[in-house]
């Protein structure tokens, strides 16, 4: 099995030459395929599988690889041009197209630095993690940036969210990674508000150590005719 069989962009495989990748993982030959076709997915697959890349290339191959560049102004253009014009520049909401949640900041990070290896080759794509710990300007600093893929924990990015500085209207992809994890960390209020924020014709992508149970019935909730993914 390769990379081009799975129907990836030839940008994206580039990447993962360099980056070493030969073949894709089990989970990553189940996965790709059916998220290029829009599918829902609920996917059992522990770290270390390749789970990371399973949701993200075809992420990037739907969200970059196959659409023109978007015309306009980032906000943070327009706020230049504001102070340009003598006016006082006003924050514009982030308006995200794919947004991954994780339990933790390690995790986020270290999806942050995937995204960004896989996505070399693209247009100019900006992931960005929103953090607990992280020092509210330097993320109001990034967010302003209107970074196409947040990558986030849920309490921070709740605050954020109530605070008028990110706008889900526009998200396409939503992934919950490790959801089990989130849950046993007490995320469950909070995740269910952020979906509740997003387009109900996103795609959902949910990856977990386990489906049974509370995460399960959660999973089942937020996802449509989903494809399982039993690895
Ligand atoms: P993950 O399960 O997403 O945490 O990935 C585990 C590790 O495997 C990470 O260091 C990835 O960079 C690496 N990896 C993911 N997919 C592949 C692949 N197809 N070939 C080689 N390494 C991979």
């Amino acid at each position: 099995m390769t990379f081009e069989a799975l129907g990836l962009n030839t940008s994206i495989i580039k990447a993962l030459t360099d980056a070493g990748y030969t073949a894709p993982t089990p989970v990553q030959q189940q996965a790709i395929p059916a998220a290029i076709a829009g599918k829902d997915l609920l996917v059992s697959s522990q770290t270390g599988s390749g789970k990371t890349a399973a949701f993200m290339l075809p992420s990037l191959h739907r969200l970059f690889a196959i659409e023109p560049a978007p015309a306009g102004k980032t906000p943070n253009q327009e706020m230049q041009a504001a102070r340009a014009r003598n006016e006082r520049p006003r924050f514009k909401a982030a308006q995200p197209k794919m947004l991954v949640l994780t339990p933790t900041r390690e995790l986020a990070l270290q999806v942050t630095t995937n995204t960004d290896k896989y996505s070399v080759n693209l247009r100019r794509i900006k992931a960005v993690s929103i953090l607990g710990g992280m020092p509210y300007p330097k993320q109001m600093q990034l967010l302003a940036k209107n970074p196409e893929i947040l990558v986030a924990t849920p309490g921070r990015l709740i605050d954020h969210m109530e605070s008028g500085k990110i706008d889900f209207s526009q998200l396409e992809i939503l992934v919950l990674d490790e959801a089990d994890r989130m849950l046993d960390m007490g995320f469950i209020d909070d995740i269910e508000k952020i979906v509740a924020a997003t387009p109900d014709g996103r795609q959902t992508m949910l990856f977990s150590a386990t489906l049974d149970g509370v995460v399960g019935n959660m999973a089942r909730r937020i996802t449509k005719d989903p494809q399982v993914i039993q690895i």
